[in-house]
């Protein structure tokens, strides 16, 4: 078979020959009695890395951001969040299913909360409501195209809500992307949030794994809702290793990721019928409109992999592209070409 370039996510990223030896040589024990070492050690790192008191492995970024949703809040609660998060769109309806909140979201056209929008849909609790439990902010915004929040309006956020008495809880799924993009330390970007949840099996290519950091009373809390949802582990270790890896090593691949996105995003703008702002591709994915080359995204993605290139839509308009260290500079112009192909065979048949 023919390798494909594989644009679909950061995901599809395998695991690196120097992961694989140290998952090889893992010293490993039982983590649901906190003994494996290496769970422990990739514990304490990533609860540094992030500047939080404690941190805890879970086997998805869904378990972590579900774990922290209910240990933040109680049922009937109101939980604001941006209209396109992955928490309201892609986590099963899991706010409702384990924590019993009703959803308030927020329509942006960038993904970003601002504190002028949630403010006004902030409610006490009083005789006729419960009130609102938490705000959850998505650093990068997936379905956004990988927007980074500007630190201010992050801040604005954090103050208002501490404020207000109710926490925040950030899906940092791609906050490493986040921190290298702004060129700062992670810790700066999830200072003021009272939990964040990081993916090692995204950009930073470990092959599984999320953590959730807070307080150490908030991470003891987020354990036991952990195994009540059948996610306590055993020689994790071999996991944890892989992870601790990909946080020494994969951040500082990821400008490489960042300019392929960026110079996929200026070709694509260049192609007629498409739709993009290049210079709204901030970290590693492009969300682009083909509403106007006359193909569905069905097709356009059923012709790219005629080309040996995988990507899918995000909706009938909507293609959505991810880059990551498994696609060189050299795969992206080759699936600029592709794409090229397929406009132009478009424009002669319609
Ligand atoms: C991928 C992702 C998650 C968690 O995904 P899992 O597949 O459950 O690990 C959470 N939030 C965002 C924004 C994501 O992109």
């Amino acid at each position: 078979m023919t390798r494909m370039i594989d644009l679909r996510s950061d995901t599809v990223t395998r695991p690196t020959p120097e992961m694989r030896r140290v998952m090889f040589e893992a010293e490993v024990g039982d983590d649901v009695y906190h003994e494996d070492p290496t769970v422990n050690r990739l514990e304490e790192f990533a609860a540094r890395m992030v500047g939080k008191e404690a941190a805890v492995f879970v086997p998805s970024g869904t378990m972590g951001n579900q774990m922290a949703l209910r240990v933040h809040t109680r049922p009937g609660q109101e939980l604001i969040v941006e209209d396109r998060s992955h928490v309201v769109l892609y986590e099963m309806g899991g706010s409702g299913v384990h924590s019993g909140l009703v959803t308030r979201t927020i329509p942006t056209t960038d993904g970003l909360l601002h504190w002028d929008a949630v403010k006004t849909r902030l409610r006490k609790g009083s005789d006729h409501n419960t009130g609102t439990g938490l705000i959850v902010v998505e650093n990068t915004h997936n379905m956004a195209g990988g927007r980074v929040y500007p630190p201010d309006v992050l801040q604005e956020i954090c103050d208002g809500a501490r404020a207000a008495g109710i926490p925040v809880h950030m899906d940092g799924a791609r906050i490493f992307n986040a921190a290298a993009y702004l060129n700062r330390p992670v810790a700066a970007l999830t200072a003021g949030v009272d939990s964040v949840m990081f993916c090692l099996s995204k950009g930073l290519g470990a092959p599984v794994g999320s953590l959730l950091a807070g307080t150490r009373e908030f991470v003891e809390k987020a354990r036991l809702v952990r195994k009540l949802l059948g996610g306590g582990m055993r020689q994790a270790g071999i996991l944890a290793a892989a992870g601790i890896v990909a946080l020494e090593q994969s951040p500082g691949g990821l400008p490489a990721d960042h300019a392929n996105a960026r110079m996929l995003a200026d070709a694509l703008a260049a192609m007629p019928g498409v739709k993009i702002d290049p210079t709204s591709v901030e970290t590693n994915i492009l969300v682009f409109s083909i509403a106007e080359t006359g193909l569905s995204t069905a097709e356009f993605s059923a012709q790219l992999r005629g080309r040996g290139v995988l990507a899918n839509g995000i909706d009938a308009a909507h293609m959505r592209m991810v880059t990551h260290y498994d696609v060189t500079r050299a795969d992206c112009e080759q699936a600029v070409h592709a794409m090229e192909e397929i406009l132009a065979s478009a424009r002669t048949t319609a």
